[in-house]
């Protein structure tokens, strides 16, 4: 057997052992071809029909119809922030922007290069410890979308639910809770992620656009920057991640034995729960991050008394075998991150293990 430890790293992140263990399998030997998945040519049949497979079982597990087109494409959720304002937004349009956490802000930031931004809520004051109430949303009049992060993976807040705009199309950067639970995906013009919190390995970024959003794209722009030109070559264009895409296939394989979204969010919900109720019970010795109703089910966010005690839990953390818990340098403290992959028996142990630091320590 292995040694695996309990992995709370933000992203790359856990992925299932089935996972790992069906690409191990067939690594030097992909589906009886005596070829590595690696070394199939993307134009081949073979490799072309496990990425059709690959958008398709996405498509299934979102529930999302054929007016939605999925693309497979490089260069990260990053490039997301500049590609959405680059094919949509005009020196003389306006787009809106909800600002609730640092990664929210550099998609504003990055629009800024392409047309006006409107900063519909920021709350970065307050550390983005919160999600904003639809009453605090002041958009702009006629805004060609409206940009959220769904879930602010430094912060530990997730929006639950989501902005009436209208018709205004829902850009939202899913990175860090796509498949976690389910939503209507209707009120969105376009989805991004990148792969490597919940769908599988770095390497590969999701994006998944309505056609009637498409069909006012920017024609004018350099063939790489186009979402046009992946729509139109199956996101075949040039060579994509080919083995980050078959291990987003594996991923999304086993989602579905563990019976979808539905029950994943369910598991999820009992997660989370498990470690912020150590936090609530824990008399102010653990302090969330953030506001209870903003609260993330996929990155929980928590201080100690000082740093001092901060650093010895995740010395004696690791000693445990629960890795990577240090919180990110803006908001300090601890960061527990436990996507669809963690596992229950994970999620207890880092709650039996907080409990016991608090007999001692408190
Ligand atoms: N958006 C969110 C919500 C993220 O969590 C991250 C990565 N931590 C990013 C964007 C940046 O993603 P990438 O590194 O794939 O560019």
């Amino acid at each position: 057997m292995y040694e695996r430890v309990y992995n709370f790293y933000p992203g790359p992140a856990t992925l299932p052992l089935p996972v790992l263990e069906a690409a191990r399998d067939e690594l030097v030997n992909f589906q009886s071809s005596g070829m590595s998945v690696m070394e199939i040519s993307h134009r081949s049949k073979q490799y072309e029909a496990l990425q059709n497979d690959t958008a398709d079982r996405l498509k299934r597990l979102l529930k999302i119809g054929d007016n939605y087109k999925v693309l497979f494409l490089q260069g990260g959720a990053s490039l997301q922030f500049a590609m959405v304002p680059m094919n949509f937004l005009t020196p003389d349009k306006t787009a809106d922007y909800l600002v609730t956490g640092s990664f929210a802000e550099k998609a504003a930031d990055e629009a800024k290069y392409f047309g006006q931004v409107h900063t519909a809520v920021n709350t970065k004051e307050e550390n983005f410890r919160r999600i904003p109430d639809p009453a605090e949303l002041k958009f702009s009049p006629n805004p060609v979308y409206v940009h959220l992060t769904s879930n602010n993976t430094i912060y530990g807040t997730q929006w639950h639910t989501f902005p009436d705009c209208g018709d205004v199309p829902l850009v939202a950067d899913m990175s860090s809770d796509i498949l976690s639970r389910p939503f209507d995906v209707k009120p969105f013009g376009l989805i991004y992620a990148g792969a490597q919190k919940n769908l599988g390995p770095a390497g590969v970024t999701i994006v998944i656009i309505r056609e009637d959003l498409l069909a006012k794209a920017n024609p004018n722009l350099p063939v790489m920057y186009r979402y046009e030109t992946f729509v139109k070559h199956n996101s075949l264009y040039n060579t994509p991640p080919t083995f980050s895409i078959y291990m987003v296939w594996l991923v999304l394989k086993w989602l579905e034995e563990q019976g979808g979204v539905e029950a994943i969010h369910k598991r999820n919900q009992e997660k989370a729960a498990l470690i912020y109720d150590v936090i609530d019970q824990s008399g102010g010795f653990y302090r969330g991050h953030a506001e209870k109703n903003s609260r993330s089910l996929m990155n929980v966010t928590f201080r100690l008394p000082s740093t001092e005690l901060e650093e010895k839990f995740v010395r004696a953390a690791t000693e445990e075998g629960l890795i990577g818990l240090k919180g990110h340098r803006s908001v300090g403290g601890l960061r527990a991150s436990i996507y669809n992959a963690m596992s229950y028996e994970g999620c207890k142990a880092l709650a039996d293990f907080m409990k016991d630091f608090l007999a001692k320590n408190g």
